[in-house]
C-alpha cells in the first residue's frame, strides 16, 4: 500500500503512523524525521534543513522532494510506503504524483487526520520525543510511566526546539497557507478518505484501519 497521511502539525500523523506501518508492515517515512536526523549528524542537508525548521518555515521544495524521490526508490519502499509530512505544497504533491506516474504506480489513498484548530496548540506544545529512540509522548495525554524517562529505553524525554509557542504558530499559519490546499488536491482525484482525529489515539487507529481495510 501506498498512503500519504495528511493534517495539521500536532494532528497525529507521527502517532498513527508508527502503529499503521507495524499493522501493514511498510516503512514509515518522516520527512521531519530525515531532517531531524540530519541535523543530530550536521550534514549539509541537516544544516540547510535546521535554517528553516527553527523559524517555523517549509524546506524549500526542491531539497525535500530530491530527499524523498531517493527515499522512495529504496529497496525496502518496493511493496509501498506511508509518507508522514510530504507533501506539504501542491507543487511537492504535482511532483510525487509525476514520479508515481513515471514508476507506472499509484497511489492507494491519502488520509486526512482531521482536527480543529483549538486542539492544536495544546498537543504541540504538550508534545515530548525521545532522544535516543524517538518514541513519542505528550504530557497529559500520553505521559510517560516515569515523569522526563523513555518507557521503552529510559532515555530523557525533550521537547523539540519548533514545538515552542511562538514556533507553532508560524508553522500552524504555512500549513494554513501552503499545505491544506492539498486537501481539495486529493479530493479532487477521488484519493481523499477523512479520520476525526479528536479521539483517543487507538480509537483513531481503528478508525484509519477501517479505511484502509477497504481499500485493500
Ligand atoms: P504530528 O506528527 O501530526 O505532528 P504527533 O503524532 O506528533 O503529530 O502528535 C502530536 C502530539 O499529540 C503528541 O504529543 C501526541 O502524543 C499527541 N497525540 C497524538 N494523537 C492524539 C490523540 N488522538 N489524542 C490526544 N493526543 C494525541
Ligand atoms: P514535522 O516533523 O512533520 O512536524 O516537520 C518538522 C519540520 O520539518 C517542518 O516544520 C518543516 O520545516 C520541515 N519539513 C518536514 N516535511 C517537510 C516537507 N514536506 N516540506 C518542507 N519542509 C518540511
Amino acid at each position: 500500500m501506498k498512503i500519504i497521511l495528511l493534517g495539521p502539525p500536532g494532528a497525529g500523523k507521527g502517532t498513527q503512523a508508527k502503529s499503521i506501518s507495524n499493522r501493514y508492515s511498510i516503512p514509515h517515512i518522516s520527512t521531519g524525521d530525515i531532517f531531524r536526523m540530519n541535523i543530530s549528524q550536521n550534514t549539509p542537508l541537516g544544516i540547510e534543513a535546521k535554517e528553516h525548521m527553527d523559524k517555523g518555515h517549509l524546506v524549500p521544495d526542491e531539497v525535500t522532494i530530491n530527499m524523498v524521490k531517493d527515499r522512495l526508490a529504496q529497496e525496502d519502499c518496493m511493496g509501498g510506503y506511508l509518507l508522514d509530512g510530504f507533501p506539504r505544497t501542491v507543487f511537492q504533491a504535482e511532483s510525487l504524483q509525476n514520479f508515481l506516474t513515471e514508476r507506472n504506480e499509484k497511489l492507494d489513498t491519502s488520509l486526512l487526520i482531521e482536527v480543529p484548530m483549538e486542539f492544536i496548540l495544546e498537543r504541540m506544545i504538550g508534545r515530548r520525543g525521545c532522544q535516543s529512540c524517538g518514541a513519542s509522548y505528550h504530557i497529559k495525554f500520553n505521559p510517560t510511566k516515569v515523569e522526563g524517562k523513555c518507557d521503552v529505553c529510559g532515555s530523557d524525554i525533550v521537547q523539540r526546539k519548533d514545538d515552542v509557542e511562538e514556533t507553532v504558530r508560524e508553522r500552524l499559519d504555512v500549513y494554513e497557507r501552503q499545505t491544506q490546499p492539498l486537501i481539495d488536491f486529493y479530493k479532487e482525484r477521488n484519493l481523499l478518505s477523512t479520520v476525526d482525529g479528536t479521539e483517543a489515539i487507538n480509537e483513531v487507529f481503528e478508525s484509519i484501519c477501517t479505511i484502509l481495510g477497504s481499500k485493500k
